[in-house]
């Protein structure tokens, strides 16, 4: 088995997103208000070639976003508060292709969630088993999805994915899971918070996990400071979340690797574990 990091362009966001600021409603309404952006970050894919097939979890964004009209108007978050960057060659199909696997032959899609720079590239994968929380398809399929920020109406004619009920089969601290290979190798982990259909999918390897975190944080150092996004709709559940991966990394050697950190593609190829002593603590101890 080997896996693989492909990014599919960058998007920059705004730092409120990023990294949550206050609680309750008021942390929503800050981050909608704006602020100073990130940098352009990277948009991770991730390819795994498992001997039961090539598994593919969560698929960038495409060109034609960059094109007027492509996102709902009425919504100001894509006009005020995101910016894609993307050209035609780094799209997730050219990019599977460049490692030597016709996307033809994919066998399994995943999707962490629904949100655009995730389900962006789909049309690529005709063939394939596609797999997405029945929770996240309903809400982005729901009345609301489109002012939550999802385009249900971009996805392919034939889009019809396999919408996944995780049991409550307990995998470390998270409560629900659900094992994607014969083997038992890959498992879907329910990781609600950003979105409340959100999963992970973990890779088990010689001893070692590696965690493809979709959006559950931004970035390993936000998950070691517990810091909820700008977006999470119920902050407590995200929280949970938060704490659910840091007690999983300090019961089994993690690479954590979210879909937007800069060093989640240096991590995966080094294999480097979550440093648990970087952990932020709350109350230091007087000496
Ligand atoms: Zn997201």
């Amino acid at each position: 088995m080997r896996v693989h990091a492909v990014q599919t362009g960058t998007v920059a966001i705004r730092e409120r997103q990023r990294r949550g600021e206050g609680s309750g409603a008021l942390r929503l309404l800050r981050t909608a208000l704006g602020g100073a952006w990130t940098e352009p970050l990277p948009i991770w894919s991730w390819v795994i070639d498992h001997p039961e097939g090539v598994i593919v979890v969560d698929t960038g964004v495409n060109t034609r976003m960059l094109e007027p009209g492509y996102f709902t108007r009425w919504n100001p978050y894509f006009r005020r508060n995101v910016r894609v960057s993307v050209g035609p060659e780094e799209e997730i199909g050219p990019r599977v292709r460049d490692l030597g696997i016709a996307p033809e032959e994919v066998r399994w899609v995943v999707l962490t969630h629904l949100h655009m720079d995730h389900d962006g590239g789909l049309h690529h994968f005709p063939n394939a088993e596609i797999l997405v929380s029945r929770e996240e398809h309903r809400i982005a399929t729901g009345s609301l999805g489109k002012a939550a920020g999802y385009l249900p109406h971009r996805w392919p004619s034939w889009y019809a994915p396999r919408l996944v009920d995780l049991s409550p089969e307990p995998f470390g601290p998270f409560p629900r899971s659900l094992a994607l290979t014969a083997e038992g190798d890959v498992r879907l982990v329910g990781t609600e918070g950003h979105t409340a259909g959100h999963v992970s999918v973990v890779v088990s390897e010689e001893g070692r996990s590696l965690f493809l975190a979709g959006d559950t944080s931004y970035t390993e150092g936000l998950m070691l400071e517990q810091v909820v996004d700008g977006v999470s709709p119920r902050e407590r559940i995200a929280q949970r979340t938060l704490e659910r991966v840091l007690r999983y990394a300090e019961e089994v050697p993690t690479v954590y690797l979210p879909s937007h950190d800069p060093g989640s593609a240096a991590r995966l190829a080094a294999r480097a574990p979550v440093r648990m002593e970087a952990r932020v603590y709350e109350e230091q101890p007087y000496a």
